[in-house]
């Protein structure tokens, strides 16, 4: 099932703010799949419009400090969404951000997050009902208990696994995130949650590993809290990616003694991919065959041991980034409603 909730797609340009995410990925690959030969024809087989439960202050107080949330649920929230999404220099001047040009409060920028936190619990909901949804928003995986911090507000996943934990609908979760960034901040919020195993494969060097290891009291930083597994992938070591990423897999599978999860999220970021044009994530550069074997492993995995598994779209910059998801979603959709996965498109000529 893929799954699209509206009120996520706002651009961050209503906002005022200039972050290189190129028009919607969302929607550039809700399109190629809708214009798909197959696909095109039997949309209500794999479309779901969210028409979910909302989000409660009692679910984001599951994950984050009571002080945050109540901030970000009063009247003015700009300080957390300033500090989010990084528009103030050291100087205090606004960067990358033009309240002349925004259409839109930057207080909205909570509802926007709240949406995608929606999201994501409903694509897990749908996950356990069908065995896999893709969502497509979500993923905001440098979001802490206290703060948001790398373009993330809210910790979606986190918030997400926990209301299901309370529902009594999923215990144990695993959260795998492939994005090119570690996914620093579900790590400091699931360290001391025995029942969700965290595995970041990420860039092991450049932010969000550049600040200090140790905090002001000599303490290691929180946003160097490990994952239950991380993986640092050196510059240039794209060839051993799959190698480790298998590793990584085998070595989850051994920590929770072969006994699967209820649920597995994957945080499946498009931007290790090498035509993605945000700068800090240059230094991973796989190719489009290296982002679709680490998508098709990851789903074949999960799927070989009946292991639900929602997935999230995270980060992605620039022109090209939709094609990685669309690329992997056009043969797992055609398997799961046909029974054949049919050619895998090429990522050239995908069409949006
Ligand atoms: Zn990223």
């Amino acid at each position: 099932m893929i799954l699209l909730i509206e009120e996520s797609l706002k651009s961050f340009a209503d906002y005022g703010i200039s972050i290189p995410v190129a028009g919607s990925r969302a929607r550039a690959v809700l399109a190629a799949l809708e214009s798909h030969a197959v696909l095109g024809g039997i949309r209500d087989k794999w479309l779901v419009r969210g028409a979910p439960e909302p989000i409660t202050r009692e679910d984001l107080i599951r994950a984050h400090d009571l002080a945050y949330v109540e901030l970000l649920l009063s009247d003015h929230p700009e300080p957390a969404v300033l500090e989010a999404y990084e528009l103030l220099d050291e100087s205090g001047a606004y960067r990358r951000f033009d309240p002349g040009t925004a259409r839109r409060p930057l207080r909205e920028l909570v509802v926007k997050s709240l949406a995608n936190v929606v999201g994501t619990h409903q694509a897990c909901l749908a996950a356990l009902e069908h065995g896999f949804c893709f969502f497509l928003g979500g993923g905001m995986h440098h979001a802490m208990s206290d703060r948001g911090r790398g373009f993330c507000l809210l910790n979606d996943a986190v918030i997400a696994l926990r209301k299901l934990r309370s529902a009594g609908r999923a215990t144990t979760v695993w959260v795998i995130d492939t994005d090119a960034h570690r996914g620093d901040g579900t790590a400091e919020l699931c360290l001391s949650d025995n029942q969700t195993r965290t595995l970041s494969i990420h860039m092991a060097e450049g932010w969000p590993l550049d600040g200090p290891v140790l905090d002001g009291a000599g303490r290691l930083a929180r946003e160097r809290y490990p994952s239950t597994i991380d993986i640092p992938v050196p510059e240039g070591g794209e060839e051993f990616y799959l190698d480790c990423l298998e590793h990584g897999m085998r070595l989850l599978w051994a920590m929770s003694l072969g006994k699967p999860p209820d649920l597995a999220i994957v945080v499946a970021g498009s931007d290790p991919h090498e035509l993605d044009e945000l700068e800090s994530a240059k230094p991973m550069r796989l190719n489009s065959g290296q982002m679709f074997a680490r998508d098709m492993f990851l789903y074949d995995w999960l799927d070989r041991r009946q292991i639900p598994q929602a997935w999230l779209m995270a980060g992605g910059y620039g022109k090209q980034s939709w094609k990685v998801y669309a690329r992997f979603l056009v043969p797992v959709l055609l398997k799961r409603i046909t029974g054949s996965p049919g050619p895998v498109p090429g990522f050239d000529t995908l069409q949006s």
